[in-house]
């Protein structure tokens, strides 16, 4: 496919999406009902069905006997560890090995025409961006992933958490799923928010930031600290009359989710004329510039609320080196008054 029909690519190679990004169409005032309707089937398929998919599939095959589960032991919570580790290197070393290391698309549609695996830098263990950001995701994000599992999994056994049945609230449970991306996005905001928090960021965040050009390793390369704050939206289902279908398909838009914030292609072509899209410019424009996109795509659109949203266009990018740049003026006199008392 001819990535310049849909986008454009500046001279030092960065390839950006000509449509801006937009926040969902229920959103708009006025209403435009039919635009929200044929939005609807974007937001279920593939992504959020892709979830629920594989949350039914541990709910049948994966998840230990919520007898068994009532104590907890090394012996479950590390299977469940196992299974994690091995569905992550099957569906993310997938898309890395066609579109990384095959480069099976070359860079069509890549926003940074740069392969990590072509500039070694020293931020990184063993100054490689694959090799850091692999080794960080199996020993930090899967493990953080999977206490947040065993925890809630734990709590659902032994009766702490309000457990409604499928057959007595099929309704409230059905409004649930459908709102638990809504729940995901708003828990991220939050988190992300918080470890961009000066202290936060130096010592727990700036690891994931290190990539400044994502890979699909890059998703859960996360300090321990921030994997666990990130999965930990499960456990909102503790807290709320839920079921643990639906805690572990939170579990899921979280842990298979953070692949499509960081593959770094607006769209993976599948054939000739068609291809998936992605949804990873958001997450992308976070990773290049740091101060925006904190959230999702604006299923809630807290970032457009709280004046940190990017579309990708001109407007946008002009908007946020303003903010910086009053940002700077307003720490200036601090800095000034600092050196005079010194
Ligand atoms: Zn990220
Ligand atoms: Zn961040």
């Amino acid at each position: 496919m001819d990535d310049l029909r849909f986008g454009t690519r500046d001279e030092r190679g960065y390839w950006s999406p000509r449509a801006r990004l937009a926040i969902p169409p229920y959103w708009a005032w006025p209403p435009r009902f039919i635009d929200a309707l044929k939005w609807l089937p974007k937001y279920l398929f593939p992504w959020n069905a892709y979830f629920m998919a594989t949350a039914l599939a541990y709910w049948y095959f994966v998840i230990p006997d919520f007898e068994v589960m009532k104590t907890l032991s090394w012996g479950w919570a590390l299977r469940l560890y196992a299974v994690n580790a091995a569905a992550v290197f099957v569906t993310y070393g997938a898309v890395e090995l066609v579109y990384y290391a095959r480069r099976k698309q070359g860079t069509r549609f890549k926003y940074n025409a740069r392969f990590p695996s072509d500039h070694p830098s020293s931020v990184f263990w063993f100054k490689s961006q694959n090799i850091d950001n692999f080794l960080r995701t199996f020993l930090s994000g899967i493990s953080m992933w999977t206490a947040v599992e065993v925890l809630m999994l734990y709590a659902f056994a032994n009766g702490y958490a309000p457990w409604l049945g499928w057959a007595d609230h099929p309704l409230y449970l059905a409004v649930l799923v459908f709102v638990a991306p809504a729940i995901h996005e708003v828990h991220f905001f939050l988190i992300h928010r918080l470890i961009h928090t000066p202290f936060l960021y130096k010592w727990v965040h700036q690891v994931h930031h290190h990539s400044v050009n994502p890979s699909p390793w890059s998703s859960l390369s996360m300090h321990p600290v921030e994997a666990f704050l990130y999965h930990a939206v499960a456990l909102w289902h503790l807290v709320i009359p839920s079921n643990p279908l639906i805690a572990l398909f939170q579990l899921h838009i979280a842990g298979f989710g953070a692949l499509n914030g960081h593959f770094g292609f607006d769209k993976l072509e599948i054939t000739e004329g068609r291809a998936l899209d992605g949804e990873a410019f958001s997450h992308y424009l976070h990773h290049k510039y740091f101060t925006v996109n904190y959230g999702g795509d604006g299923l809630i659109p807290l970032d457009k609320w709280f004046g940190s949203w990017h579309d990708g266009g001109p407007e946008a990018e002009a908007a946020m080196r303003e903010r910086s740049r009053r940002k700077r003026d307003r720490s200036k006199p601090e800095r000034r008054s600092a050196a005079g008392a010194a």
